[in-house]
């Protein structure tokens, strides 16, 4: 592991080196929130200070799946085959550490096991992950309760802090050629240094924020206490009873990985089409002949904490959440999972 030191007066000059090896995406700040924005050339000279702040900013919006497991996708034609994808080199740049967890996730259903979905490996394998530190979690992260930090300290291609506007990355073997772009704008930093000093300062108030913010610890045997209360619908009723069923939660959730597929026919053959499912949705386990084990929505509502906090972890040893909080800032219910998973 390499730790540089890229002054603020550069940064620009590097993302402009950037682009013209990769497709790059960064978060910006609109109206508040962070939303992820295609970086183009034009932004660098119009928009100078809209990059770089929102660095600092908590996860964006749009949860990273969509750019691997995309909302919609032609998967298969009939009879001309669909081409295997080929992806062009991308880069996330700004990518939180819940995010990069929910990343493991769909790795572990989409690009490991006997199956790899070939148009998740491609995208996955041509985007290279810059993870930056959280150093002002917000109400609704709840990373810590997951066993994560807002920061990452492992996995993605380099993690970077921002520290007083310069730019600190500690850079693995395949995040090399990120710095390899512009090598005579970077100073390799060697023990510890004032901005390294300052990085672990905030990074260590950030763990106390989000501690003090998620003070109340779950129950430590979360799955057998979601397994116990599964057929108690009084404790599923009373969470549920603001849910309007919009699925709000399930799209924006960085984890989900439910899809469906549909065909439509082509003046020769047709199109198979992925798109995003939900699982609150009423059709969601209808089999052939109609009979529907989940036909009430309330049967729905305790499925998915038996799948995401008690299925998953039994058969892939990690949760399928990371508390990211995307599903309680999108519920119009006001529904906040923390609530119903500390009265468990
Ligand atoms: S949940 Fe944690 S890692 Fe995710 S944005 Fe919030 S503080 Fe950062
Ligand atoms: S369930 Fe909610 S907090 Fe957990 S990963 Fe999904 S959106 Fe984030
Ligand atoms: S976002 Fe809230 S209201 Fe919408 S389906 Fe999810 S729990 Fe229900």
């Amino acid at each position: 592991m390499s730790r540089y030191l890229l002054a603020k007066s550069s940064v620009h000059q590097w993302l402009s080196k950037l682009l013209a090896r990769y497709t790059v995406y960064v978060p910006t700040e609109r109206d508040g929130q962070t939303h992820w924005h295609l970086l183009d050339p034009r932004d660098l000279e119009e928009t100078p200070d809209r990059v770089a702040p929102a660095q600092r900013r908590i996860r964006a919006s749009e949860p990273v799946k969509s750019f691997m497991f995309q909302p919609r996708q032609r998967v298969a034609g009939f009879p001309e085959p669909l081409p295997l994808p080929e992806s062009a080199p991308r880069l996330l740049l700004g990518v939180k550490n819940c995010d990069l967890a929910a990343l493991r996730v769909h790795d572990k259903i989409l690009g490991e096991g006997e199956f790899k979905d070939p148009f998740y490996v491609s995208l996955r394998e041509s985007t290279k992950l810059v993870v930056a530190d959280c150093p002002a979690p917000e109400q609704s992260c709840f990373c810590n309760l997951l066993g994560l930090t807002p920061f990452a300290k492992e996995g993605g291609d380099a993690a970077l802090s921002v520290i007083d506007g310069d730019w600190i990355f500690e850079v693995g073997q395949t995040g090399q050629e990120l710095v390899d772009t512009a090598p005579e704008l970077f100073t390799r930093l060697a023990g510890e240094t004032t901005e390294t000093k300052k990085r672990d300062e905030e990074r260590s108030a950030a763990v106390a924020a989000l501690n003090m913010t998620n003070a109340r610890p779950w129950n430590p045997d979360l799955p057998g206490a979601i397994a116990a209360k599964l057929a108690d619908d009084s404790f599923w009723r009373k969470h549920a009873k603001t849910c309007v069923e919009c699925y709000g939660c399930l799209m924006g959730c960085p984890t989900c990985y439910c899809f469906l597929l549909y065909d439509q026919a082509k003046e020769k053959g047709l199109d198979r089409t992925r798109v995003w499912d939900a699982c609150y949705e009423a059709a969601y386990a209808r089999v052939g002949g109609g009979a529907n084990p989940r036909a009430e929505f309330i049967r729905r509502f305790a499925n998915r904490f038996d799948c995401k906090w008690n299925q998953f972890k039994r058969d892939h040893g990690v949760y399928s959440c990371t508390g990211c909080g995307r599903c309680f800032k999108a519920c119009m219910g006001k529904i906040d999972i923390r609530t119903v998973l500390g009265e468990l």
